[in-house]
């Protein structure tokens, strides 16, 4: 239970060897969700160990390459490997015609369906099941641009492991223990759900917001968070570089994780134009203290 972060790609436009382009996996009730997919996102998922056939939503937050190269080569790797699953990509208008297109001239077929839903308004709710909502967030760029929030809708209960290990509760009957039903034993006898569970903590919030400039709306739109994920492509000594191509500077992003009351902040998509990764989190630091970068490979646990 719970949305674990994983970062596969938290660099900016340029890839090298350390920085791989934007995407990350968002998983909520053993559910993947990619959010992005930059140009060598499948390898990055390699690595990391995600069963890549588990993955059925699929969001890109804008049409800049860095965010989203990857996807052809995702989609024809899910076909070698045999997938028959459908699969449904969320993007802006345009998504669609060039990933067919790209399927289209060469005559190649995959072996199961994309669905395409595109995009066109902020706070559009994209996802929903009983554990998780998916919506878009309104961001500021050259092009149209979203940033993705993650509700988790379901607190579920903590068990209370004595009381498990008292009853022999086995595995598979938890899952309706922390929804909070009762337990039943083999012998017959009915063990209430207060026996045998806490009250949950509340549920979590995670938002990715990737790429923008600062940007007040945004701030409305964002609830408090337990983890928000800002670009930070520049810092504040390159104010006016920012602007001009609609990024943020580090303190940009912790102005927003500050004033939306968020708990965490992570940053990533650094410029290569600069050498110490340290300036951005100094920069962001004097201002919202809970900042970490999004480093490749690492898990954030909400
Ligand atoms: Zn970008
Ligand atoms: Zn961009």
């Amino acid at each position: 239970m719970g949305i674990n972060v994983l970062i596969l790609g938290s660099g900016s436009a340029l890839p090298t060897v350390n920085s791989h382009q934007s995407a990350q996996i968002v998983e909520v009730n053993n559910h993947p969700f990619l959010i992005d997919c930059g140009e060598g996102t499948q390898v990055e998922l390699r690595r990391n160990k995600v069963r890549i056939q588990q993955i059925n939503h699929i969001f890109i937050s804008h049409l800049h390459g860095d965010h989203f190269f990857g996807l052809v080569g995702l989609m024809s790797t899910m076909h070698l490997l045999g997938r028959d699953k459908d699969i449904h990509i969320h993007g802006p208008k345009g998504l669609a015609d060039i990933v067919l297109m790209q399927f289209k001239i060469v005559a190649s077929y995959l072996s199961f369906k994309m669905h395409f839903h595109e995009i066109n308004e902020a706070s559009k709710v994209l996802f929903e099941d009983k554990a998780v909502k998916i919506s878009a967030l309104p961001l500021a760029h050259r092009i149209p641009t979203f940033g993705f929030l993650v509700e988790e809708k379901v607190a579920y209960r903590k068990l209370i492991v004595k009381a498990i290990e008292k009853y022999h509760i086995p595995k598979h009957a938890r899952r309706a223990i922390v929804e909070g039903k009762d337990y039943t034993t083999i012998d017959g006898k009915l063990i209430p759900n207060k026996e045998l569970t806490k009250d949950p903590l509340p549920p979590k919030k995670y938002a990715y917001c990737s790429d923008t400039a600062f940007s007040e709306k945004l701030i409305d739109d964002l609830p408090a968070l337990d983890l928000l994920y800002h670009e930070a492509t520049f810092l504040e000594e390159d104010k006016e570089r920012a602007k001009q191509t609609f990024h943020s500077t580090a303190k940009d992003a912790a102005t927003v994780a500050l004033k939306t009351n968020a708990k965490k902040l992570i940053l990533g998509h650094y410029s290569n134009r600069y050498k110490k990764k340290d300036k951005f989190l100094e920069e962001a630091r004097t201002v919202f203290k809970e900042t970490y970068h999004a480093e490749e490979g690492e898990t954030f646990s909400l």
